[in-house]
């Protein structure tokens, strides 16, 4: 019997990660997969992190992936072909779907088929619908392993079903295989060479046999219990899935195409979601009173051992796990893969077959973790790495995550153990540290008999299995194949589950920009189903137990509010997740944040004002160093990069004040290569013009003050991040430094969303006249706008963004002048900052770049004269006149003749408007016609 030891959760996690990684998947599938393992791997489920060190995850190296498409969809449905993919990455797509449903419209169904392998802890997907307030039921086919009751032929898979129910405090997931063992736990008899209880399988020849390898060699294995029920739940499996969802029904084994069903079901449907919660909550406490039997095991809910030592572990901030299996992790991590025993392989064996793969394995893989008591996966405890698949809510803790490069040394600061709202028996205000119940500790150096008493055989809630994979001649010789020539999946787990823009195409296109501005995707709970959401104006919330802590315990840490508003600019921009600070100054110390001492910055050199000062005078009092450099140039930002130290590249596009522009993708491209993370200053194009992220940017800031709130009375600012390791990191040091933005500006910035495609693309096409305008008058030496085909970078932007924006700005050549212009103006207010529905005009270099010293400027190519503008949603024509009469007093004032503003010829309006003229003209006639046609003369 191999003992357990106690390791640090992230050094799994990385090294699962890694190893993942060496197989071929691609980061983020890496990151997901590894999450859910890990789900599994804390709650002593059997579906955890063996698989990988078993074989049983073969990378796309090994199984020929297709595209995963859509074969039909419609409003509450979708089905996936998963394309021979690993199980997970499919249910991840579907899970997603089924979410994105349920949000918009109170219910979601999603199948996949077509999936080969493991398709993880079913309760990690349940319970992802669950933390987002909806009932959710997941189902999973596999290959046949069980025989029905009655018969000694393997008919069925292990077909495990998940369901997880919100409730007054953590959903109840009920994670349970319908069949009497999983098959990791045959798989670890066997390699232990202990025999299983008797009257649990069967033999080739349908004898029964204790001899965990005969069952394995193509024998079978009950369904959970001695009667006909669990055959029966197995059996409800594979119609619901096979039949719903396209899995094969029969031979599943030889098709390889094995199905899953996704259902998330909103409550509120048939009442007060409230009201279900409470209910839900009452009958799970009636059960929990419930009198237990003297000596009995006591009365357990399902899930809750497994949560329970889930919060152990991540309260000590480390997880039992077998040597063995963690050393083998590590090689294949190091790249030293299984191949080693696939290049010396038993007669028949196959390398991507786990049973074969395992079976080579010497006899030191177990199911490391499953324990006496632990039966089930599932449930509330807090996850290592962030769970709440996007959606902003859920348990989620400080930085633990594999592959994070940059504040490395962040997490020898910082106790792993510190979480997020959902914990157990936080500190208020904390964030959340928790203890977790105090139960004796059973995980470590357990024995064989304690992990597989014979009652434990019977029992429905035992881990499921769905990672069986038996031979087939083809995937041999694929797993044979080099992966350097196979394509890269066209959908990324990144993408599937995050964006509400489904990761499979919706037809010609989804939902657009305006459109998703109105409707957010629904995280907070309502029972009245208010339009604008709910305002929770609150600082601490009431626990109903001393121990165990509802989601939110104090708003610093997390706010329903303000969780609202970072789901919906995480779907907005396609973000794994979004937060929200007191101001765009907040939000970029807080990516500063991830820079360790001694790190160095890269940063183009026109920044907005404050963000020069931030990198002049804070930064390096850090121990950080910074560069600027010319971002419009990828190849001097490239030779800007330290290697080993520079580990952030901060972009802003459109620059403010001048307007220059940098070529993100490019720039991103290159600071992947050399591992820098990027960030991009979109405050002036905003998600609806300009999308960072998908152009290839780790963390895309807006200041939520300029578009996002729109009306000049909120100071925010947003950083959606594509990356849930980051996305940890960046939670952790909003909680830790209280940076968050409140609940009423954060409610003020959910009610400008709203609006804000309208009144972008109002200022923006009334920017582009006043630019037009402004290029034409004599007195303006230069108008930088990058809506003007005349913008050095005009083809650049014009491919990034969807539009030349509404701030401007220009140059005089005179100082006097420009102030002239600044202070006549009576509809421009004078003041710092753009993006309001008020049109407002500045001389930088005297107001929100002050703060750089002259020098600075004048090298940086930052004039005295230069005027901003940012246009409102006046009436344009207004603006104009406005603007006209302030440069013509301005002109007297230096002693030149005044010359009126004019717009540009536009031959082509000039034709619309004749053509309409003669339009007019022979209406005109013809009624004149008519007239006198119908005169009695
Ligand atoms: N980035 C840019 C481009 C800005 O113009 C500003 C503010 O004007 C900021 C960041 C900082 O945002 P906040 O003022 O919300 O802190």
């Amino acid at each position: 019997m191999v003992k357990q030891h106690q390791v640090p959760i992230e050094e799994l996690q990385t090294a699962c990660c890694a190893a993942l990684q060496q197989l071929g998947y691609a980061d983020d599938e890496s990151r997901l997969i590894t999450e859910v393992l890990m789900y599994a791997q804390l709650r002593g489920n059997s579906q955890n992190v063996v698989k990988i060190a078993a074989g049983a995850l073969t990378g796309p190296a090994g199984v020929a992936r297709e595209e995963m498409r859509a074969i039909q969809e419609g409003p509450l449905s979708m089905q996936l072909d998963g394309g021979k993919r690993l199980g997970m990455l499919a249910v991840e797509a579907a899970v997603t779907q089924a979410l994105d449903r349920c949000q918009q419209l109170g219910f979601g169904i999603a199948g996949t088929c077509n999936t080969s392998s493991s398709t993880g802890a079913l309760g990690y997907w349940a319970r992802r619908i669950a933390d987002a307030g909806f009932i959710g039921l997941v189902l999973s086919q596999s290959p046949e392993y069980v025989a029905p009751h009655g018969s000694s032929q393997a008919v069925f898979g292990t077909n495990p079903i998940a369901v997880a129910v919100p409730t007054e405090h953590e959903p109840m997931v009920l994670d349970m295989a319908t069949s009497a063992a999983a098959w990791y736990d045959l798989l670890k008899a066997k390699n232990d060479g202990q025999a299983v209880p008797a009257d649990i399988g069967y033999d080739a020849h349908g004898q029964q046999t204790t001899d965990p390898g005969a069952i394995l060699d193509g024998g079978a294995i009950r369904p959970f219990d001695r009667s006909h029920k669990g055959s029966h739940l197995a059996l409800l499996v594979e119609l619901l899935t096979g039949g719903l969802a396209c899995g094969a029904v029969t031979q599943k084994a030889a098709a390889e195409n094995w199905a899953n069903l996704v259902i998330a079901l909103d409550p509120a449907l048939l009442g007060p979601a409230a009201g279900f919660r409470s209910r839900a909550t009452a009958l799970l406490e009636a059960v929990k009173a419930a009198i237990p039997i003297p000596d009995g095991p006591g009365v357990w809910l399902p899930g809750e051992r497994g949560d329970a030592q889930a919060a152990r572990c991540v309260a000590s901030g480390t997880v039992p796990v077998d040597l063995q299996t963690l050393d083998d992790i590590k090689s294949m991590a190091q790249g030293r893969m299984r191949q080693q025993s696939a290049a010396t392989p038993t007669p028949g064996a196959r390398i991507d077959d786990p049973l074969a793969a395992a079976a080579q394995v010497p006899a030191a893989h177990p199911p490391s973790s499953q324990s006496a008591d632990t039966p089930s996966s599932s449930g509330s405890p807090p996850l290592p790495v962030g769970s709440s698949g996007g959606n902003g809510v859920g348990p989620q803790v400080a930085p633990t995550a594999p592959g994070v490069q940059l504040g490395e040394d962040l997490s020898k600061d910082v106790p792993t153990q510190e979480l997020v709202p959902g914990s157990s028996a936080p500190e208020a205000g904390s964030g959340g540290v928790g203890q977790g119940p105090q139960v004796a500790s059973d995980a470590a150096g357990v024995q064989f008999e304690e992990i597989f008493p014979d009652a434990q055989w019977h029992q429905a809630d035992i881990s499921e299995d769905n990672v069986h994979q038996p031979a087939s001649p083809s995937s041999a010789a694929q797993a044979a194949a080099s992966s350097s020539d196979r394509p890269r999946d066209s959908i990324s787990t990144a993408e599937a589950s995050t964006s509400s823009l489904p990761a499979v195409s919706r037809g010609a296109r989804g939902p657009a920009m305006a459109t998703r501005l109105c409707h957010p995707p629904k995280v907070t709970e309502d029972p009245y189903g208010a339009i604008s959401p709910p305002l929770y104006q609150t600082a601490t919330f009431h626990q109903h137990s001393a121990t165990q802590c509802g989601p939110y315990d104090y708003s610093r840490s997390g706010n329903p509010t303000r969780n609202q508003l970072q789901a919906h600019v995480a779907e907005l921009e396609g973000a794994h997740r979004a937060f929200a600070f007191g101001s765009g100054m907040a939000a970029l110390s807080t990516v500063v944040r991830l820079v360790p001492s001694g790190g160095h910055i890269v940063a183009g050199r026109d920044l907005y004002g404050g963000t020069s000062r931030l990198l002049a005078r804070v930064v390096p009092n850090l121990g950080i160093t910074v560069s600027h450099v010319d971002t419009a140039n990828p190849a001097e930002v490239a030779a800007a990069f330290i290697p080993g130290r520079t580990k952030l590249l901060m972009l802003e596009t459109p620059t403010n004040p001048k307007l220059d522009v940098c070529d993100i993708r490019g720039c991103c491209e290159i600071a992947q290569q050399a591992g820098v993370l990027v960030v991009v200053d979109n405050s002036i194009m905003a998600p609806v013009f300009q999308q960072p992220l998908a152009l290839g940017a780790d963390i895309s800031m807006t200041s939520a003050t300029k578009f996002i709130a729109g009306h000049s009375d909120v100071t925010g600012g947003l950083l959606s991040v594509k990356d849930p390791a980051i996305a940890d990191q960046i939670y952790f040091f909003q909680n830790a430094e209280g940076s968050a933005l409140g609940p009423f500006d954060c409610w003020l910035s959910m009610r400008g969303l709203k609006t804000m495609a309208l009144r972008m693309e109002r200022q923006a096409a009334t920017c582009a006249l006043l630019a037009s305008a402004l290029h034409a008058h004599p007195l303006i030496s230069r108008v930088n706008y990058p809506g003007l085909p005349s913008h050095p970078a005009y083809a650049l932007h014009s491919r990034q963004a969807t539009s030349g924006g509404s701030l401007l700005s220009f140059e005089t050549g005179s100082v006097e002048a420009s102030q002239k212009i600044v202070e006549q103006t009576k509809l421009f207010k004078v003041t710092v900052s753009f993006g309001s529905v008020t049109s407002l005009i500045s001389l930088p270099c005297y107001m929100s770049h002050a703060s750089i010293p002259a020098e600075v400027r004048a090298a940086r190519g930052l004039p005295d004269d230069l005027i901003r503008i940012s246009a409102g949603i006046e009436d344009p024509e207004d603006l104009l006149q406005d603007l006209d009469q302030a440069i013509q007093q301005a002109m007297k004032c230096v002693g030149q003749k005044p010359v009126p503003l004019q717009l540009p010829h536009q031959p082509a309006a000039d034709a619309a408007a004749a053509e309409k003229q003669q339009l007019r003209q022979r209406i005109k006639d013809l009624e004149g016609l008519l007239a006198q046609a119908q005169s009695p003369a």
